[in-house]
C-alpha cells in the first residue's frame, strides 16, 4: 500500500546566520533563525515522512528544548527519520518539494541538495524532486523576513 504526508516549514532570516537548505550552505547576507541549523528544506521533509508513515511530526521526535539538537545539522533528522522508516518496513518511493524564498536563487544549488539530501536519506536523487518559487514580494517572505517549503513524500508499505 502506498502512504503520502505533508510537511511544511517557515523560518524567520536573520543576520549572522548561516543559510542551509536542502544540506547546503547558500551564499547569503541571512540565515534561518532557530534552534537547529534551521534548514526549512530538511525540516520540510522530514514532517513529509512521518505523516506518511503515522509517525507524528519532527517536534515530536527532536524537540527544540533538547540540547543535543542545539545548532544541530538537519540531514541527521532525515537519517534519523530514514531509519524509523526503515524499521517499519517503509520504503520512501518519491519526494517533492518547493521551497519559498524572495532571494537567493536557488536553482544552481539544487544538484547538490538532492545529492545531500538523497543521501541522509539512503534513496536515489532521481527520487527526489526540488522546486523554488518566490512570494511575489507579498507578506514575511515577500518582504524577505522569512524562508518556507512545502514538502510532500510517498511511502511504500
Ligand atoms: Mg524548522
Amino acid at each position: 500500500m502506498s502512504r503520502s504526508g505533508i510537511g511544511y516549514d517557515l523560518h524567520r532570516l536573520v543576520p549572522g546566520r548561516k543559510l542551509i537548505i536542502g544540506g547546503v550552505e547558500v551564499p547569503f547576507e541571512k540565515g534561518p533563525s532557530g534552534h537547529s541549523d534551521g534548514d526549512v528544506l530538511a525540516h520540510a521533509i522530514c514532517d513529509a515522512l512521518f505523516g506518511a508513515a503515522g509517525l507524528g511530526d519532527i517536534g515530536t521526535h527532536f524537540p527544540d528544548s533538547d540540547p543535543r539538537w542545539k545548532d544541530a545539522d538537519s540531514l541527521r533528522f532525515l537519517e534519523q527519520a530514514s531509519a524509523l522508516l526503515s524499521a517499519r518496513r517503509f520504503g520512501i518511493e518519491h519526494i517533492d518539494a518547493t521551497v519559498i524564498v524572495e532571494r537567493p536563487k536557488l536553482l544552481p544549488h539544487f544538484p547538490a541538495m538532492r545529492q545531500a539530501l538523497a543521501g541522509a536519506l539512503g534513496i536515489g536523487v532521481d527520487r527526489i524532486n526540488l522546486k523554488a518559487k518566490t512570494n511575489e514580494g507579498v507578506d514575511a517572505v515577500g518582504r524577505g523576513e522569512a524562508i518556507a517549503a512545502q514538502a510532500i513524500a510517498t511511502l511504500e508499505e
